[in-house]
């Protein structure tokens, strides 16, 4: 039976594999006039797909908004070898591959594996910006190229087929990048970049990889970029656009939100003049309280983080330019991504990191295989309690729900990754701080929680379960067999793991019992001694 369904996988991505060339060339042709029969061949992807209404949902925003119309013909425009790899990667393995083994790990490993690997294969840049975590990092420490392929090389085995190279300035090891990048070209690469390597020579050795997309960090206008990075560098970056735009290259932009640029990166001028240079696609990230001695009154506030995330949505709809914002978008893919649920983050020493903000480790990739660190403790109670509240505007581990972090570093016995990251668990200033900020995002995003996501609060009473998304995915993949019954066969391969399953879901269900803070939807309201014997006595 299993080999059954594997023949018919492998006939559909071989079918995406030959059909990309002829989709892009097709739409190539006449792209407002081919739009709609695009339209409706994605659409039938959703049944090869087996019919969970992923490719609909992305498909009917698409065709509905008149923004991503144009986006889309833009995107699927761009250099036609560039974007039938983008197609045949993303839809052949990135995601029908993945969901193939994601079945056969859940079954096998008990997690379902990462959407996408992060990797930072050197800490050094070229650049010193204010505010940059890069430098609390020791600076000697390169992945080599041996562990980058050993790193890709077992993603694969395991389903991931797209990897996002960050740093550190990626392009110092751009020789290496495009190595791996060419030996594994049935996957996709984002490079994160400051973009001021990139020269004619690096623009035609991207073009000739098409497997490999670049995302420029941009911090706001000419002047914030001279006061953040120095004189000279904003002109740099629209070199390096330039010269991609000139090769038709698919490239974007990752943006900091800070409460010093909330006002530049707010205003459709400046989101219109990145777009005005070719970039289709943009990450928001919010400044974090991570590295050595960050600056506390650059992270945004709560309220701020509201009116961006409602301010992208609206302009994605409106504007060519597909902008997203891990925390405001967290709902669409129900919180926090970190610990391998979506993603994890291996540094340039080879730790194996939760997410790109979390620098605490209990593993080594140089010592242990992916697998080791997916069923570690550590990464498993943080999965055990995805999403970790039931708001998930809120859905951070580090400045939403601290607890969550501080817990499974004490229990696992999670080291540091770079200088300073154990201030996050025992500097009582930095704490108290992030609990205030954490109480305040509370009182102010917990009302627009309430008020503008009812329909996934009625998913949540529907599924009578607010929290254990991790789980819901295992049960899910496992035809709903009894979960409890599952993990005690784990228990036999990797008792740990299955240990810190169930701590997880029993930490879990005390948290959402007893914080008062969470306004949880599900946990009926602790009743007194007195209302009890009232009950009773009625
Ligand atoms: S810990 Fe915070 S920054 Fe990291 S993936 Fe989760 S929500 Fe995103």
């Amino acid at each position: 039976m299993r080999l059954l369904e594997n023949l018919k996988n492998k006939s559909k991505q071989a079918a995406i594999v030959k059909g990309a060339d002829y989709i892009v060339r097709y739409i190539q042709k006449d792209p407002d006039k081919h739009f709609d029969t695009m339209m409706k061949i994605l659409y039938s992807l959703d049944t090869l797909f087996g019919n969970k209404g992923r490719f609909r949902t992305f498909m009917e925003w698409t065709n509905n908004n008149p923004g991503s119309r144009i986006w889309f013909t833009n995107l699927m425009t761009r250099e036609p070898g560039q974007v039938s790899a983008f197609v045949r990667n993303y839809l052949g393995n990135c995601s029908l591959k993945w969901m193939e083994i994601a079945d056969e790990t859940v079954e096998k490993h008990g997690f379902c594996p990462p959407y996408s690997i992060l990797v930072s294969p050197t800490m050094r840049c070229n650049l010193k910006c204010k505010g940059c975590y890069a430098e609390s990092f020791r600076q000697d420490d390169d992945l080599d190229l041996a562990t980058l392929d050993k790193i890709i090389t077992e993603g694969k085995e395991l389903g991931v087929f797209f990897y996002t190279i960050l740093g550190g300035e990626p392009f110092l090891r751009f020789d290496d990048i495009e190595t791996v990048a060419a030996k594994h070209a049935d996957c996709l690469f984002q490079l994160f970049s400051n973009g001021t390597l990139i020269n004619e020579d690096v623009a035609d050795r991207l073009y000739g990889l098409k497997n490999v997309v670049v995302a420029f960090s941009i911090n706001g206008t000419r002047e914030d970029t001279v006061y953040m990075r120095g004189n000279g560098v904003y002109e740099k970056v629209l070199d390096a656009m330039a010269l991609l735009r000139k090769r038709r290259q698919i490239y974007g932009i990752s943006l900091t939100l800070t409460s010093k640029n909330y006002d530049t990166l707010m205003s459709r001028e400046f989101l219109k003049f990145w777009e005005e240079q070719g970039v289709v696609f943009g990450w928001d990230f919010l400044f974090m309280p991570v590295g050595k001695n960050p600056d506390l009154s650059l992270m945004p506030t709560p309220q701020q983080r509201v009116s961006f995330g409602e301010f992208i949505k609206r302009y994605r709809e409106q504007e060519p330019f597909y902008l997203m914002d891990f925390w405001a978008d967290a709902p669409a893919i129900n919180g926090c991504i970190s610990a391998g649920r979506r993603f994890l983050h291996i540094n340039s020493n080879g730790d194996i990191e939760p997410c790109i903000f979390a620098h605490f480790s209990t593993h080594n990739i140089k010592d242990c295989h992916l697998i080791d660190a997916l069923q570690s403790p550590f990464f498993t109670f943080i999965r055990m309690n995805q999403p970790h509240t039931d708001n998930l505007l809120r859905p951070c581990m580090i400045i939403d729900n601290p607890e969550i972090l501080r817990e499974a570093c004490r229990r696992f016995h999670a080291k540091p990754t770079e200088d300073g990251a154990e201030r996050l668990l025992h500097d009582p200033e930095l704490m108290q701080a992030i609990d205030r900020y954490s109480e305040e995002a509370s009182r102010v995003i917990d009302p627009v929680w309430r008020e503008k996501y009812t329909y996934k609060i009625d998913s949540m009473y529907a599924r009578k379960r607010s929290y254990g998304e991790g789980i819901d995915r295992i049960e899910y993949k496992l035809n709903r067999l009894p979960f409890l019954e599952k993990i005690k066969q784990w228990a036999q391969e990797n008792p740990a793991f299955a240990r810190a399953m169930l701590d997880g879901l029993e930490f879990s269900s005390r948290r959402y019992g007893t914080d008062p803070k969470r306004h949880s939807l599900f946990i009926k309201p602790v009743k007194t001694k007195q209302q009890k014997e009232d009950e009773l006595s009625i």
